[in-house]
């Protein structure tokens, strides 16, 4: 039917007085046409023919478990946090309370609001909030003793109270020299800094690179395709940077060279894609730790890898969230990832769309949730008696 029609339309424009009988036959057929089509042909009216990706959102009718977890297994220390968006921090520690929370480190101190954020936190909180400082890359990195009055900004900061530094992904991405070359993440000009962070004991928690899958062509293939549609900005493919392994190469260089500086790689290093790998790295580097921010989705779609990794590795790991916006619901997400058993667990609650497969929990033992909740964050803050995990030099404050 469909290819008779087009020949016919021809003779019918020759024919204008066309038979009763023969004129009622095509409009049928052309009905019956329309009728026929609608699923089978693409039609862009059909809702279901049209769905697009960016809107599937498939309901599981699988029966699974779900395990309530009211509060965590130990109080908490969420070692990655950012409170730029925190209007009034007394609300803040009465909702820590409620979910379980003893300690949030902020990696929001900044340079200039340091001083007014310790004040804000650390003091007005004793024990609650520990404020981490960072590094003014805007200030002139071409500048001959740009390396100097780094290290004394730090040294300053350190001494104001800030329990740490926060090194952003911009560090190998972004941050370029006046010629326009990347400052890669072991420059020489960071190295001051790297030790005054070791006189002082401080750990960097240190976000280097992003996930596997920014830096792959956003193509069909790409497994974060959701997200990136979202966010263009974070792919790389194609653009004038450092390849993801020359920025680990360089970060891990970093690790070699400073062996005295406790460094916590964010996000599992930004490489839970690749468990094996990241493994070498922290059996290599003593001085390595790595906090679990957003990174839930990568480990729980290996469960069984990812178990065996978590319990090997449960000294060098750290609870981290990477929330700008606090409640008990997207806290609760991690909590059943980490202590039960449950299956197909959705993570998108607690940090958004992060490829669109679910994630299975880890049921891990008390002793280990312990030290990842709290124990590990202690003896990194240096809130412990314990001897300094990367170092058996005695403890410098
Ligand atoms: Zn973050």
């Amino acid at each position: 039917m469909a290819e008779t029609q087009p020949q016919r339309a021809p003779r019918r424009q020759t024919r204008p007085k066309m038979p009763k009988l023969r004129a009622r036959r095509t409009l049928l057929a052309a009905l019956l046409l329309f009728v026929g089509c609608g699923r089978s042909c693409g039609n862009d009216e059909d809702p279901m023919a049209s769905l697009k990706l960016r809107d599937w959102r498939p309901k599981t009718t699988a029966t699974l478990r779900r395990t309530p977890i009211d509060k965590p297994a130990f109080e908490v220390i969420d070692f990655h946090t950012h409170l730029r968006n925190i209007k009034e921090p007394a609300r803040l520690v009465a909702k820590m309370d409620r979910i379980g929370i003893k300690m949030i480190v902020d990696l929001d101190g900044g340079v200039t609001s340091l001083k007014a954020n310790l004040a804000r936190y650390d003091r007005a909180f004793p024990g609650r909030f520990a404020s981490f400082a960072v590094i003014d890359f805007e200030n002139n990195i071409d500048a001959a003793d740009w390396s100097d009055r780094t290290a004394r900004a730090l040294d300053d900061a350190f001494r104001q109270g800030a329990r740490g530094l926060k090194i952003h992904k911009s560090l190998g991405l972004y941050i370029r020299y006046k010629s326009g070359k990347l400052m890669p993440v072991d420059d020489p000009k960071l190295d001051a800094a790297w030790r005054i962070c070791a006189k002082h004991r401080r750990p960097v928690v240190i976000h280097t690179a992003d996930p596997a899958a920014f830096f792959e062509p956003f193509d069909k293939h790409n497994e974060r395709w959701h997200e990136l549609l979202e966010e263009p900005d974070w792919i790389y493919s194609g653009k004038k940077l450092y390849s993801r392994e020359q920025l680990f190469a360089q970060r891990n260089r970093l690790l070699e060279r400073h062996p005295d500086t406790t460094f916590v790689a964010a996000h599992l290093s930004d490489n839970a894609e690749d468990l094996p790998t990241l493994a070498k790295w922290l059996d290599r580097f003593p001085n390595l730790y790595v906090d679990l921010s957003a990174r839930l989705n990568e480990l729980g779609r290996q469960p069984y890898s990812a178990r065996r990794f978590l319990l090997k590795y449960q000294d060098r790991l750290l609870f981290g969230t990477d929330f700008l916006a606090f409640d008990k619901d997207r806290y609760r997400v991690y909590f059943r990832v980490l202590e039960t058993a449950d299956e197909y667990i959705d993570t998108r609650l607690a940090n958004g769309i992060q490829g669109i497969w679910r994630t299975h929990g880890f049921y891990l033992p008390k002793a280990v949730l312990k030290k990842i909740y709290r124990d590990n964050a202690l003896k990194l803050l240096g809130d412990d008696q314990s001897p300094h995990p990367a170092t058996s030099q005695p403890t410098q404050r």
